[in-house]
């Protein structure tokens, strides 16, 4: 009964499974190159892992969706945005034009929708804060996923990884937890759509290892045996929403703009405790073993808090709003290249040439190599009603570079870190099945694509407000697309009482 399985692969490359497949250790990828169309696939700029999934099931660019990374830089409000499932819930999406039309879904594992969304069919949300949650809909797939197939909320957080050895076992059974549920339900439902997230990790901290690899080899398994119980006349959309390359040198563009002057650090309440030498998790220390932390919270400001530096000497995410003064600054950076100027008219263009000059100047003095490749302004790349709150520029950080907005004392380059590898702008995408012919690395594919192209796929009409088009060079009959008006926006009110983990699993 499935007509379509989208598989996405989170930060999935196409070179690492290129190679393994033409060392025969890919079996169901070999098939599928052999067989279907795949090549690059072009993401969006800055290619992070939000809001980059919710541009894909939306088919829109990040301008649209008023998100541009994990944190906005909001200059009105004075603050760092911390973006999370609520922020998207109003946006339509591939299994809602899905249900529009008869067809039902099934979700598993879809980053930034929790609580889950009510469909035609069943969502399991991605980002579930705990094993407790009602993650499911319905509520009662919770159970039964969770005996059958094991499955767990993933409790792993990024920085874990460093420490933690045993997420390596841990991360087989998640992914391989998600394909089983997919596996058993194959046949309920129309459309499928299934997310393995743990492969970012991987690559951030096991680059290039057997581990990697291993992990590579497990989803080609898990594909293959999809593909097994979906039958022949299902087709089968797999990509990745960023690819992965290299890394040696984290640049700090807040630090290296605050050197400039662009950028102002208040003076603030922390300051007393960071000129003593009391980190945040000294002091944490302290009032654990007196049994004060509570009274402590409670009696300090979270600005204060959230200002005094930690062991490392820095202030990163969302807590920099509490260190930068938003009136003094002129321009605030973002990780992965974000730039947003904090001046209007001519001094705000006067900014920009200057931002871009220096960008362009610039040379990590440990290397003697440019950091910065292009530059792209936010009038090129967005367009949509949130392009105000766009960063005015990215500049994309050059080869075995990543670009971070932490606050600290570490200077402006850094080659002391975990990471081992970081996003690149080209993903991948392989279509394969009856609607598809065999097609190799052609075109110029982009994310945005990718939903209509699934429509499409599945004789649905395009809604009139998506950025992609359909791929129409890789179907077999060349149906012409139709178009039609896009559903209204979904009831943002459902409410949760509890707050969703950031962290995709
Ligand atoms: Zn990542």
């Amino acid at each position: 009964m499935v007509k379509l399985i989208a598989i996405g692969v989170d930060g999935g490359t196409l070179s690492i499974i290129k190679d393994l497949a033409n060392k025969g250790e890919l079996p169901a990828f070999k098939k599928i190159m052999q067989n279907g169309s795949y090549g690059k696939l072009r993401s969006l700029n800055p290619p992070v892992t939000c809001p980059l999934w919710k541009s894909y099931s939306t088919g829109k660019n990040y301008a649209k969706l008023g998100s541009y990374g994990w944190i906005d830089v909001d200059l009105e409000e004075k603050r760092m945005r911390v973006n999370t499932s609520k922020h998207f819930r109003k946006y339509t999406e591939i299994w809602d034009y899905a249900g529009d039309a008869g067809l039902k879904s099934g979700v598993i594992n879809m980053s930034l929708s929790f609580p889950p969304q009510k469909i035609d069919g069943f969502f399991i949300s991605g980002n579930a804060p705990s094993d407790e949650a009602s993650y499911t809909y319905p509520k009662s797939l919770k159970e039964e996923i969770t005996k059958k197939h094991n499955y767990k909320v993933s409790k792993s957080k990024l920085k874990m990884w460093i420490e933690t050895p045993e997420l390596v076992k841990e991360t087989m059974e998640v992914i391989k937890s998600r394909f089983d549920v997919a596996k058993a339900k194959v046949n309920d439902v129309d459309f499928m759509q299934i997310i393995a997230y743990r492969t970012d990790a991987v690559m951030h901290f096991m680059w290039q290892s057997d581990f990697m690899r291993d992990v590579y080899k497990l989803i080609d398994k898990e594909i293959g045996e999809l593909m097994d119980a979906a039958g022949k006349d299902c087709d089968f959309v797999i990509m990745s929403d960023h690819g992965f390359r290299t890394l040696d040198w984290i640049f700090y563009s807040n630090n290296w703009l605050r050197e400039r002057g662009y950028l102002v650090e208040k003076k603030n309440a922390g300051d007393i405790f960071n000129r003593l030498g009391i980190s945040r998790d000294l002091l944490f220390k302290i009032t654990n073993a007196l049994h004060l932390t509570k009274i402590f919270k409670k009696l300090v400001p979270k600005s204060t808090l959230k200002s005094i530096k930690s062991w490392h000497g820095e202030i990163g995410g969302a807590d920099t709003m509490y260190i930068i003064d938003w009136d003094k600054s002129k321009i605030i950076g973002q990780s992965a290249g974000a730039f947003y100027i904090n001046r209007e008219g001519k001094e705000k263009q006067e900014l920009i040439d200057q931002l871009v000059k220096e960008l362009r100047e610039l040379k990590n003095p440990a290397t003697g190599e440019k950091v910065i490749g292009d530059i792209v302004f936010k009038k090129d790349i967005y367009n949509g009603e949130f392009i105000s709150t766009a960063p005015d520029l990215i500049g994309e950080p050059r080869d075995k570079v990543e670009i971070n907005g932490s606050l600290g004392p570490k200077g402006l380059f850094s080659n002391e870190h975990h990471w081992q590898a970081t996003h690149a702008l080209n993903g991948m995408f392989f279509l394969y099945g009856p609607s598809f012919k065999n097609v190799k690395e052609e075109g110029k594919a982009s994310l945005l694509d990718i939903m209509p192209t699934v429509l499409h796929a599945m004789g649905q009409a395009i809604p009139t407000d998506v950025d992609g088009k359909v791929l129409e060079e890789y179907f077999v009959n060349k149906k012409s697309v139709a178009f039609r008006d896009p559903l209204p926006e979904k009831d943002e009110t459902v409410t949760s009482t509890e707050k969703d983990s950031i962290t995709p699993d």
